[in-house]
């Protein structure tokens, strides 16, 4: 067993590693990003001139036309920088538009790296949720306890986890101290507004080719977006909500099948979640059955009178045991499920 020295020493070297892995004020490091096992940066064909673009866990596709390019969400400062030499390299035309999924920072940050030449679309409801709430908006509540000197905002030398690493990203003004208000928007310092908004659905059309981009409010972002790459053997890009064998992220209920199912009606060969492996319109009826095998098994459940922690324990999915992060997840699917069924 080790003993109590060396596990401070041992916190000594974490430290100094977490230390030479912070980056410098300002920049935005592909290590934020979610990792997984899929690492690289790539460009391949999914069919026609629709194209999917990589980086790591990440995916965008994007359309070639005769004037230019469409591109589905520029996913980071970094991935925007590389696309943006690789699409000049490759296909001698400019991007046109670039097409936000949702707000997060994940997904929607570098835009401005293309704006020589492109014009950014967003759904609606992004310019009130990149927006900076009110100025007297008090610490949430995971700041509360970082605010050692109690003055109600977070220094970088109080900051902990992700505020910490994302400082930088947080502090919109760039004073050097985080306010309520600054974290509660969130690190979107490298997200723009959209130049064009739309409500229900917009249609682009560039070089002979058609893009749909469709709204789809989801439990995950109420301004969640979806394309479709109109091109013989149609692409369909979903941000995060629709996984490729990967379950579902947080707390999901039935409400979303609905709108996971008239994705399923729509006609495309091809489908693009923004993160993981490449899919087909399989893979969107294979989501739709855990969502709704799921929902039958946590109301059973909850019909023989079982808590949570019993729905939890007894609800094992055993059919989607070879999806990712079945082990992190579930137990929140379920709960999200029971949560909905009991009110
Ligand atoms: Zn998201």
């Amino acid at each position: 067993m080790r003993s109590i020295k060396s596990k401070l020493a041992w916190a000594a070297v974490m430290g100094g590693l977490v230390a030479a892995l912070t980056p410098v004020a300002g920049a935005q490091s592909r290590a934020f990003y979610q990792q997984t096992d899929i690492k690289g940066q790539e460009i391949g064909k999914l069919t026609g001139d629709v194209y999917y673009a990589r980086m790591d866990d990440y995916v965008s596709v994007f359309m070639v036309t005769p004037e230019g390019i469409i591109l589905a969400e520029p996913i980071g400062v970094e991935m925007a920088t590389w696309l943006k030499g690789e699409l000049d390299k490759r296909f001698h035309v400019p991007v046109k538009y670039v097409i936000y999924s949702h707000s997060h920072w994940d997904h929607a940050s570098g835009a401005s790296v293309y704006a020589d030449t492109a014009r950014t679309i967003g759904h609606e409801n992004m310019l009130k949720n990149i927006a900076m709430p009110p100025a007297n908006t008090p610490l949430p509540r995971n700041a509360v306890a970082q605010d050692t000197n109690k003055n109600g905002m977070i220094e970088m030398s109080e900051a902990q986890g992700q505020i910490k690493t994302m400082f930088a990203m947080y502090d919109a003004n760039h004073d050097g101290v985080l306010s309520g208000a600054e974290i509660v928007r969130g690190p979107l310092q490298y997200v723009n507004a959209p130049d064009m908004t739309y409500v229900d659905h917009m249609t682009i059309r560039l070089g002979g080719k058609r893009v749909e981009i469709i709204s789809k409010p989801t439990i995950h972002a109420d301004d969640n977006t979806i394309v479709r790459f109109v091109d013989g053997t149609n692409v369909l890009f979903a941000s995060d909500w629709i996984t490729i064998h990967r379950l579902p992220f947080g707390p999901i209920n039935s409400d979303e099948n609905a709108a996971v199912k008239s994705v399923e009606t729509m006609d495309f060969e091809y489908f693009v979640c923004s993160h993981g492996q490449l899919g087909k319109k399989a893979d969107v009826a294979a989501n739709l059955r855990y969502r709704e095998q799921l929902h039958d098994a946590v109301a059973k459940a909850v019909a023989a009178g079982q808590t949570l922690e019993q729905a939890q324990a007894s609800v094992t999915m055993d059919d989607y045991k070879d999806w990712e992060f079945f082990a992190v997840q579930r137990p929140q699917n379920i709960a999200g499920m029971y949560r909905e069924i009991k009110k």
